[in-house]
């Protein structure tokens, strides 16, 4: 019988996804799956994007865990495609490659000041308090004020985190560089700035009655963004998500406010135009312009220009992907070229044989993880019906990638070896009265999967 040698670059719930609907797909042929991923744990932006404090979406990390104690995929974890194996590699020893690899970057927001100290990215502070391993184990959180630029699901994340007291993240698995961070910040007042009003929102209402609910943190909403047009109160009739983001944001307009030690800002109608060098290379202001709704969902300038004191801007205004070597990439919209999952050459847009995508990386960061789900099942319907066309292999033995690493001296892990890990991180919690505290070295990680956590009698 045929068999499919394939090789999945990216552990994320897309990776994991595609290998599991392949290996349930009806198909005519046997499969082998090598899973990928330059980290030495799974599950990417669920464990280091989904923020510590929603332990219900990181729960998701429990099915993905299923699929792959089944057993029947091999994972080979601490191995970056582009440095450890390339293009040329994976032609050599499989059938086909879906890449998976997400995105991990901030999107540009082209206004000046963008570059002086005190700017940050919202994907570089979740990857921190999210305990990346490639990241900084300190944050600079000196400011008193802080703006963060945005209206989606990871500005809320990014305002909660911040405005939030961190003994009520104890509970979670956030690690302990992370806690005694946060524990030093001098936070009082956090902005949140969209350029349109709170009927052109992208948070959920679910993430966004969160707010609220912090303790000792005071919501302040502004009456002169909730003088409603036409348009505002149609699309609040006609669009339920609206109308339940619109009745949170009305109650809170009701609340009494100025008991708390902090509070949350939420301004709608504001344009960030600049951010304001204190003197010394530091943001000291971040600058807007009050915009009006145009009657068609839109908004235009009004001219008038206003400033709020601030010492901290995270810009939350999208994530990006990133190119892989010998692998075509779409530039502007920072995904790899494809139609349906079958990547296209650049220059000319036909089918790249033997080269998939999948996830973030094949349709923009946008979505839930669920839609990872259906993204996978695409691609990888294209994958079993271009059988004809799939590389062949001048050595397509599951022992031949094994020789390479290690003649390479990469430093994999394996399942066993995220068993322990995950082990050895339970261990951790178990000692304070916590589910999990996180590893966040990359060594510490890789150390603790090649032994077995001791057992916690
Ligand atoms: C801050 C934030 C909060 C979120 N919160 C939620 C939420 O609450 N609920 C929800 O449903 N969704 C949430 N999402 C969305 C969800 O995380 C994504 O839909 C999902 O993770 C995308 O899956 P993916 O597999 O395409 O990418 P990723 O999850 O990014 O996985 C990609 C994997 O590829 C690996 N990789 C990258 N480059 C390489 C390389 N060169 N070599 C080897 N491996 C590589 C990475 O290490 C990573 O493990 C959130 C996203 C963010 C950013």
């Amino acid at each position: 019988m045929t068999r499919l040698r394939l090789a999945i670059v990216g552990a994320g719930p897309a990776g994991i996804y595609a290998a599991d609907i392949l290996l349930k797909a009806e198909r005519e042929f046997d499969v082998s799956i090598d899973l990928f991923d330059q980290l030495p744990a799974p599950y990417g932006l669920v464990r280091y994007g989904v923020a510590p404090d929603h332990p219900r979406i990181k729960g998701i990390i429990t099915a993905l865990r299923e699929v792959l104690d089944r057993g029947d995929i091999r994972i080979f974890g601490n191995v970056r495609f582009g440095t450890d194996i390339t293009l040329d590699d994976l032609k050599r020893h499989y059938n086909a490659v879906i890449f998976a690899t997400g995105a991990v970057r901030d999107a540009d927001l082209d206004i000046p000041g963008m570059e002086l100290e005190g700017s940050y990215g919202a994907a570089d502070f979740v990857s921190w308090y999210d305990g990346h391993p490639d990241y900084p184990r300190t944050w600079p959180l000196d400011a008193q004020s802080v703006a963060v630029i945005g209206n989606g699901n990871v500005a809320l994340d990014v305002s909660r985190i911040l405005a939030k007291h961190p003994e009520d993240l104890l509970p979670t698995e956030i690690p302990d560089n992370v806690y005694e961070g946060l524990t030093a910040s001098p936070v009082t007042d956090v902005h949140v700035f969209g350029r349109r009003g709170p009927t052109s929102v992208k948070f959920t209402p679910l993430e966004l009655r969160e707010l609220g609910e912090l303790r000792d943190v005071d919501m302040i909403l502004y009456d002169e963004d909730f003088d409603y047009d036409d348009h505002a109160r149609e699309v609040i009739a006609g669009n339920k998500q609206v109308l339940v983001i619109d009745r949170v944001l009305q109650q809170w307009r009701q609340r009494e406010v100025g008991q708390a030690s902090r509070r949350l800002h939420l301004h709608f109608y504001a344009r960030p135009t600049e951010l304001v060098d204190d003197g010394t290379g530091r943001v000291g202001a971040i600058r807007y312009e009050r915009t009006a709704p145009d009657g068609q969902g839109g908004v235009y300038g009004t001219g008038e220009i206003r400033e709020i004191p601030v010492q901290a801007v995270y810009r939350a205004v999208g994530y990006f992907g990133s190119p892989l070597p010998g692998v075509p990439f779409d530039k502007r919209h920072g995904v790899i070229p494809n139609h349906e999952g079958q990547v296209l050459h650049a220059k000319d847009n036909t089918q790249i044989y033997g080269v998939y995508a999948t996830g973030w990386i094949k349709r923009g960061p946008v979505g839930l993880i669920g839609h990872t789900k259906s993204d996978a099942m695409e691609t990888v319907s294209h994958l079993i019906n271009d059988l004809g066309n799939w590389w062949t292999p001048a050595d397509p033995s599951e022992e031949a990638i094994v020789a390479l690493l290690n003649e390479r001296g990469v430093e994999y892990t394996n399942l066993d070896g995220w068993h322990n890990l995950d082990a050895h991180e339970q261990a951790l919690g178990a000692a304070r009265g916590r589910a999990r505290i996180k590893v966040v070295p990359r060594d510490e990680m890789v150390r603790a999967s090649n032994r077995p956590a001791p057992s916690s009698d």
